[in-house]
């Protein structure tokens, strides 16, 4: 082991330039020099590739490394080739001839690395490369892509449970930043990798401060960010769909922060030449949606802040896991407001997939949600989420730590918004969405109350107390606890099975207080 030891520091310091080894990767590295499989789970930007990168420059052969980003391989293949590593990779991008002098290289043991994508690997012509060639390792890169449960699920990864068989002495090492429990089991099963020795990486980004604060003019909002906590500094902004993405860059752009678009809808040449100004220059805001941004390396993300709610936890987490790679203060900043989870409810409503694919992308919209609607530590909630133990007091470096929200007992004011909802169903056989149940809990007159003669109902007015954007805090929270559903395609509000426990007073309910300004906590500066 001493030896390998030695060759493996070696390797970082001449190859790539680095001091010494980060967190767990040492004890990766050592564990498949000397043969053993690993399964890695570590964050995003904690430095998985040196994980394989340096067996595979250790150990005799060519590391093999599968990965889906077929898109980033040329970048990966040319970074490495910069430091002398001998790298090729074989895709569907490639001609007849680039193929063909990728695979003599590897023949003839010419290359340190190679990378595939993962249905090269159902093809017999590349297996039977494979085998007229050394490997020194399997590196397989994103494995949570082998989990039908989660949003990246790949088929073609279902068949690389058949490396381990027709290569056992070969060691195999897959890598993901994405796994809860369920799904790192799932790995390792599909896999079939039950001998693998398990390193797991903290999830916890301690300098990335989690904010999310109430939806209102969401641009406008975000400018402020901006301005008071990021000017000047490179930043990506998500947004749901390519025409809020393009809005959004147009507005930034007009008020003076230098934005560019990014979503699949551009053409290829244009969404390149913005991701290679994002990585090149210093300032550059891109907006885009979630096909921005996997496998990017910057590592001074100052920002990466959310105009819609992300479909689940792990993507939250993904998406904002790309800010302070470099361990610098970042900030993770969202607005999530009621329509995001109307719209979010309808989305996998009206979406394909059958009930048990529903059943699924609710309960991981659920999650999100809880994570919104905490008055806990956010940080402690998403360690919670990854199966972590949390630290027993708050992290001190996010919303919730800095500034503790309230609650109040919203038990009477859910009764109102139930009961009003139940009038509508029951008196008159009708089902409206949360804009017109507020109308009529505020009591007012607008044309819709008069064309439906909801001044008529004995619940119009009866919610004066609370400000409108209370009440629609209230109907968010509501949703969000599931105690209130969406319906249909225009998002009407519906009873669900525990609506009737608040209505019989059998249970109370808690609810945040709406922050009466946004919550600007202090700025980006770290603990
Ligand atoms: P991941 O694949 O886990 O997202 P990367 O492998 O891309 O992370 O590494 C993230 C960044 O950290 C890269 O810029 C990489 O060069 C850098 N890095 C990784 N390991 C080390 C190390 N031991 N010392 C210094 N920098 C490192
Ligand atoms: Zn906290």
């Amino acid at each position: 082991m001493a030896v390998t030891d030695g060759e493996a520091l070696a390797v970082l310091h001449r190859v790539f330039g680095f001091e010494a080894f980060r967190g767990e990767q040492e004890a990766v590295v050592d564990h498949v020099i000397a043969g053993g499989d690993a399964v890695v789970l570590m964050p995003t930007g904690g430095g998985k590739s040196l994980c394989y990168q340096i067996p595979a420059l250790v150990r005799p052969g060519t590391g093999v490394v599968v990965s889906p980003l077929i898109a980033l391989m040329q970048d990966q293949v040319d970074a490495l080739r910069a430091l002398g590593v001998r790298a090729g990779f074989m895709n569907s991008t490639q001609d007849f001839d680039e193929r063909r002098t990728v695979e003599a290289e590897f023949l003839a043991g010419e290359l340190d690395l190679l990378y595939l994508a993962p249905e090269r690997l159902r093809l017999d012509s590349s297996l039977n490369l494979l085998s007229r060639g050394k490997i020194s390792v399997f590196a397989i890169d994103e494995a949570h892509c082998v989990s039908q449960w989660g949003h990246d699920f790949r088929p073609d990864y279902l068949s690389l449970s058949l490396l381990g068989e027709r290569w056992p002495e070969v060691p195999r090492i897959a890598l993901t930043a994405t796994a809860t429990h369920a799904t790192h089991r799932e790995i390792t099963d599909r896999l079939r990798m039950p001998d693998a020795r398990h390193f797991v990486a903290s999830f916890d980004r301690p300098n990335i401060q989690y904010r999310i604060v109430p939806k209102a003019d969401p641009r406008k909002q975000l400018l402020t960010f901006l301005r008071e906590e990021h000017a000047g500094d490179a930043g990506i902004v998500y947004c749901l769909s390519r025409n809020s993405v393009e809005k959004t860059a147009e507005f930034l752009s007009r008020n003076g922060v230098e934005a560019v678009p990014y979503h699949a809808g551009l053409d290829a040449g244009t969404r390149a030449a913005h991701q290679a100004r994002f990585l090149r220059e210093e300032g550059l805001v891109v907006v885009a949606t979630i096909a921005f941004g996997m496998g990017i390396d910057k590592p001074d993300v100052r920002f990466v802040a959310h105009l819609d709610l992300p479909k689940s936890v792990e993507g939250y987490y993904q998406e904002t896991g790309r800010a302070g790679r470099d361990g610098l203060p970042s900030t993770a900043w969202m607005a999530y407001g009621l329509n995001d989870v109307v719209q979010q409810r309808k989305l996998i409503q009206s979406g394909e997939g059958d009930e048990a694919f529903r059943r699924r992308a609710g309960g991981h919209l659920d999650s999100m949600l809880a994570l919104c609607e905490t008055v806990r530590c956010r940080r402690g909630q998403l360690l919670a989420y990854f199966g972590q133990e949390p630290g027993a007091r708050g992290c001190g470096n996010c919303d919730t730590c800095l500034t503790p929200p309230e609650t109040w007992d919203g038990t009477v004011a859910a009764q109102k918004v139930l009961s009003t909802v139940v009038r509508l169903q029951r008196e008159r056989g009708q089902k409206f969405g949360a804009g017109q149940i507020v109308d009529i809990l505020l009591g007012r007159r607008t044309a819709k109350i008069i064309q439906f003669d909801h001044d008529q109902l004995s619940v119009f007015g009866i919610g004066e107390e609370l400000s409108e954007a209370e009440w629609r805090g209230v109907v968010r929270q509501l949703l969000a606890q599931g105690l209130l559903a969406v319906e249909g395609e225009y998002g009407t509000l519906v009873l669900t099975g525990e609506s009737g426990a608040v209505l019989r007073r059998e249970r109370e309910v808690p609810l945040r207080k709406e922050p009466k300004k946004p919550a600007a906590a202090r700025s980006a500066g770290g603990r």
